[in-house]
């Protein structure tokens, strides 16, 4: 089940990830229905779009309300695609996975660590989003892939609290497959879930966002975290591309990785 978050209001440098979601959805127009590597076809699937939330006032609001929203979303047994949005959108996604579900580990893609206690005053801040999962979902059980730029103050306080990080450099030095396979080993929780700040991804491919930072991910690299990842996925974020600086290509790239979730879920279920 599709969801949109049009909310930005924690956006530290260049705002617009209001206009994500539908900027997002219009991308995905551009591809066929068929998928070459599953032989899934998404006309054959059962796909709903539930629309774009209401816009909020606060961000404390907007976790509340989503929260809300989410929740029927893993009830009924549905996997929640949640397109935003500014990353503040992503911790209440998880917040609303069920106490009584299989344990569920993140895999959090992103340029940033996102592990500020509290940034300019919000605790609900893009800056924090990370933490707060961790909160949720216990320091084992959260995994940062991609990140190159941190506060010291961040790397301060995770020396005590211990999340896991493989960063952007240890991936293009020994390759996207040893991430993953240590994040997974890490992990060790029989679902997963990925949060994946569009960010994760180098300017290069993804340069429409709020806050891009050089030497990221490839495109191919998130691919295959999805991939790996689809048979136990119980939801998925995609965060932060912020049409006002899109010549398209982010927005496609979005809508592709989420095509992407959506096609390997399906064949895992399938055996394929
Ligand atoms: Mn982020
Ligand atoms: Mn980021």
């Amino acid at each position: 089940m599709v969801v949109g978050v049009p909310f930005d209001r924690t956006t530290s440098f260049r705002p617009g990830a209001r206009f994500g979601p539908d900027s997002i959805r219009m991308h995905s127009w551009n591809f066929e229905s068929y998928d070459l590597e599953t032989g899934v076809d998404l006309s054959e699937v059962a796909v709903h779009d539930l629309g774009n939330t209401e816009e909020f006032g606060s961000s404390e609001d907007m976790v509340i309300s989503l929260r809300e929203e989410i929740r029927p979303i893993y009830a009924a047994g549905k996997v929640p695609i949640v397109l935003g949005g500014d990353h503040a959108c992503s911790p209440p996604v998880v917040e609303a996975y069920p106490e009584t579900a299989p344990s569920v580990g993140v895999l959090y893609l992103d340029a940033h660590m996102d592990f500020r206690s509290s940034y300019l005053g919000d605790r609900r801040s893009h800056g924090c989003s990370s933490r707060r999962i961790l909160e949720k979902v216990g320091a084992r059980n959260i995994v940062v892939l991609g990140v190159r730029s941190v506060s010291h103050e961040e790397m301060d306080d995770n020396r005590t609290i211990g999340m896991s990080y493989v960063t952007a450099t240890d991936i293009a030095r020994d390759g996207i497959e040893a991430a993953v396979h240590q994040a997974l080993n890490i992990l060790k929780t029989e679902k997963v879930y990925i949060s994946l700040d569009i960010d994760a991804i180098d300017p290069a491919y993804a340069g429409a966002t709020g806050t891009p930072e050089p030497f990221g991910l490839t495109p191919r690299d998130v691919k295959y975290v999805i991939d790996q990842a689809a048979p136990r996925l119980v939801g998925l974020d995609i965060m932060e591309v912020s049409p006002p600086y899109d010549s398209g290509n982010t927005s496609l790239l979005a809508a592709r990785l989420a095509r992407e979730a959506i096609v390997r879920s399906v064949a895992a279920r399938k055996g394929r």
